[in-house]
C-alpha cells in the first residue's frame, strides 16, 4: 500500500505541469491616438493600417499559442510596427527639428518587474530588441543615445544607416512645420496632428505572465534631446501580473506627469476598480483636466484587452482570449 502511494505521488509530481491548466492567451496593440478622421483617410490607406495592425498582431499570437513568453510576443508583434513606414517608430519615425530620426522605447515583465528601456537612438533597427536587452542583458533598466548604441553593437543588434528611418510623409510634416515656425517667427516646438503613430503592445501567455511594450520616434520637430514618456516606466510603458498591462501613446509631457501606465495599474490594485474603468478615469478625467491627448491599451490578468483613448481615432487591435481578431482606427472604443 505504502509501494503504491509512493508511486502515485511520484507520478502526479513529474507530471504535475501536465495537470496545471494553461492560462488563457490575448495580445492588443495600438499604434498611436489622435486626430484620425475618416475624412482624412482614403480606403487603400485604411485597408494598409488594418493589414499591418492585423499581421503584427498574429506575429506576437503564434509566439503565444506555442507556448513563448509575453515578452516574446511584444518583440515580434512591435517589430512588424516599427518596420512599417505607417507608424512613428522605427522606419517612418518623426524627424526632430534638426531633421534627424531619435527613436525611444521601453518593455516589461509583469511577473518579476524587470524592465528595460532605451532613448535617443538612431541607428538600431529594431529599438524594441535593444529595450529587452538592456532588461535581460544589463544591470539598468535605461540607457540613452551612444551609450545604448555602444550596447547595442555588443549585443550584435542590427544596425542601419540613419537615412533607413527616412520616409517622404515624414519629411514633408517637418518641412512643413519649419516653414511655418521661419514664416511666423514663432516657435513650434510640437505639433499635435504630426506626433502621432507610436507602436505599443500589451499580452498575457500561457504562463499567465502579462508584459508591455512600446516604441516611437517621439514628436515631430522636438529638440534639445526630448524624450516622451514612450520609454519612462510607469508613464508610457507598466505591467504587473497583479494589475495589468499598459502602453500608452499621446502628448508625452502629459503622460510623464500623470504617470499613466503605473496609475492605471496601481487604481486596479488599491481601489479594486475593473481595467476599464480605471483606465477611462485616467483618460477622461485626470489626463484630460490636464490638457493631455491620447490613449492606452491595457491588458487584464484575466486576459481581458481594454482600450482608453480620449482622441477623436486611434490605430489598435486585439486578438482575445476566444482567438477573435478585431481592429479598429477611429472612435468610439
Ligand atoms: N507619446 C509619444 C511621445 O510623447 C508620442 C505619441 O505617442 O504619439 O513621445
Amino acid at each position: 500500500m505504502k509501494f503504491l502511494l509512493f508511486f502515485t505521488l511520484i507520478f502526479f509530481g513529474m507530471n504535475s505541469h501536465l495537470l496545471a491548466k494553461d492560462s488563457p492567451i490575448a495580445i492588443a496593440i495600438h499604434g498611436g491616438a489622435g486626430t484620425i478622421l475618416k475624412k482624412n483617410l482614403t480606403p487603400e490607406i485604411e485597408a494598409q493600417y488594418h493589414a499591418k495592425l492585423e499581421e503584427s498582431l498574429r506575429a506576437g499570437y503564434q509566439i503565444l499559442e506555442s507556448g513563448g513568453s509575453s515578452i516574446d510576443a511584444i518583440q515580434a508583434t512591435i517589430i512588424v510596427l516599427e518596420n512599417s513606414p505607417l507608424f512613428n517608430a522605427g522606419k517612418g519615425a518623426v524627424f526632430t527639428h534638426h531633421k534627424t530620426n531619435e527613436l525611444d522605447a521601453s518593455i516589461m515583465e509583469g511577473k518579476t518587474l524587470n524592465a528595460g528601456a532605451i532613448s535617443g537612438v538612431t541607428r538600431v533597427k529594431n529599438p524594441i530588441l535593444l529595450a529587452a536587452k538592456v532588461m535581460t542583458e544589463s544591470k539598468h533598466v535605461m540607457l540613452s543615445g551612444e551609450g545604448a548604441e555602444t550596447f547595442a553593437k555588443q549585443q550584435q543588434l542590427e544596425f542601419v544607416a540613419p537615412e533607413y528611418f527616412h520616409t517622404p510623409r515624414r519629411l514633408k510634416q517637418i518641412d512643413n512645420l519649419l516653414t511655418k515656425e521661419k514664416n511666423a517667427r514663432i516657435e513650434a516646438p510640437t505639433n499635435p496632428n504630426f506626433k502621432y503613430g507610436t507602436v505599443g503592445a500589451v499580452a498575457l501567455d500561457k504562463h499567465g505572465n502579462l508584459a508591455a511594450g512600446t516604441s516611437t520616434g517621439g514628436m515631430t520637430n522636438k529638440k534639445f534631446g526630448r524624450i516622451g514618456d514612450s520609454p519612462i516606466i510607469g508613464a508610457g510603458t507598466y505591467a504587473d501580473n497583479k494589475a495589468c498591462a499598459i502602453s500608452a501613446t499621446g502628448h508625452g509631457e502629459y503622460f510623464i506627469r500623470a504617470a499613466v501606465a503605473h496609475d492605471i495599474c496601481a487604481r486596479v490594485l488599491y481601489q479594486g476598480v475593473s481595467l476599464q474603468a480605471a483606465a477611462d478615469a485616467v483618460i477622461f478625467d485626470k489626463l484630460k483636466n490636464m490638457g493631455g491627448d491620447g490613449g492606452i491599451v491595457g491588458m487584464s490578468p484575466q486576459g481581458d484587452p481594454v482600450f482608453s483613448f480620449n482622441t477623436p481615432g486611434m490605430y489598435r487591435g486585439y486578438i482575445d482570449k476566444s482567438g477573435s481578431v478585431f481592429t479598429g482606427i477611429y472612435g468610439p472604443k
